[in-house]
């Protein structure tokens, strides 16, 4: 039975930067964004962490022929069909009640059931690492069958989320000639409280589910890295977190099939908070995010009014 730990949460909570240092972790294996595997890498030839092409990198190479007897076997069309069964945010309220998964969320969850076991064996890992960040999908694979699921939800303050989604990021896999999506604070808003309570919702289901908040991992990586590798049942021994610095990680190239473009660094990753929007946002939608996000971010543990605004 496949170890996966997903990696969830709204997109900018730094689940990219929790990743690439878990893929360090001797016994865990680092796959990337999975959700996106089918498109971006299986149709769109996208490139792999590694910096090659997808059909060119030998690790998913070997996934394919393993889990599909090769990749041309898989029918994308009908993953993304299933998809828009499935796995969209509105259907949560339905997959979190329902006591028995139909046949296309059973149908849908073999597809990723398949790619981690075959990721698990091809690189050795005990645990396989999915950072696909979605909570409709977290929710669907609650019904995969032969796989062992915990969940790390990633939350990060709502107004550094809802800043880093009004800036402009170019896709380095698509050699500039695509951004990354972009979102007005308000919009932001209401998405980071939908996908933050989708994990909660995870939670009651009886699913193992760790939360963490993205500036208290920062404040002690070490302390942070520690706590997650033994929630994913994978404890490390004291020298393999030597990559940890101060102030930096070392990273090593790896296999992550889609994701930020921080999937790409190789070496030197600064470890520091990005707390640019406590000068960067404009009050007014800080105070917005603020409102909005309010009962969530003081459940969390965040303050709500910031010493700037006094
Ligand atoms: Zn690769």
């Amino acid at each position: 039975m496949a170890e996966v730990l997903f990696l969830g949460g709204f997109g900018r909570s730094g689940t990219t930067l929790v990743e690439r240092l878990l893929g360090e972790l001797p016994g865990m294996c680092a796959l990337g964004e999975v959700v996106h595997l089918w498109q971006r890498d299986v149709r769109d030839d996208e490139r792999c962490g590694c910096g090659d092409r997808f059909s060119g990198c030998d690790f998913w190479r070997r996934v394919g022929d393993l889990a599909f007897n090769g990749w041309s076997n898989v029918d994308v069309d009908r993953v993304h069909a299933l998809r828009d069964t499935v796995e969209r945010t509105r259907h949560i309220p339905r997959l979190a009640s329902a006591a028995t998964a139909s046949d296309e969320v059973r149908e849908y969850a073999s597809y990723y059931a398949r790619v981690y076991t075959a990721a698990a064996e091809v690189s050795g890992a005990r645990v396989v690492i999915d950072s696909s960040k979605h909570s409709a999908l977290a929710h669907v694979l609650r019904w995969a069958d032969d796989i062992d699921l915990r969940v790390v939800h990633v939350v990060r303050d709502a107004r550094g989320v809802a800043y880093s989604w009004t800036k402009t990021v170019a896709r380095p896999e698509t050699d500039g000639l695509d951004q990354m999506t972009r979102y007005s604070p308000g919009r932001s808003a209401l998405l980071w409280n939908a996908h933050n309570a989708a994990f909660g919702l995870l939670a009651r289901r009886g699913v193992p589910v760790r939360r963490i908040r993205y500036e208290e991992f920062l404040a002690d990586p070490r302390a942070g890295l520690e706590g997650l590798a033994e929630f994913a049942g994978a404890p490390p021994r004291p020298e393999d977190l030597d990559f940890l610095r101060n102030g930096h990680a070392d990273l090593r190239a790896g296999h992550s099939a889609a994701g930020n473009p921080m999937r790409f660094t190789v070496g030197r990753l600064p470890l520091r908070r990005d707390d640019a929007w406590v000068s960067a946002l404009p009050l007014s939608q800080r105070r917005l995010v603020g409102a909005v996000c309010g009962p969530l971010l003081r459940a969390y543990g965040y303050p709500i009014s910031i010493a700037s605004e006094a």
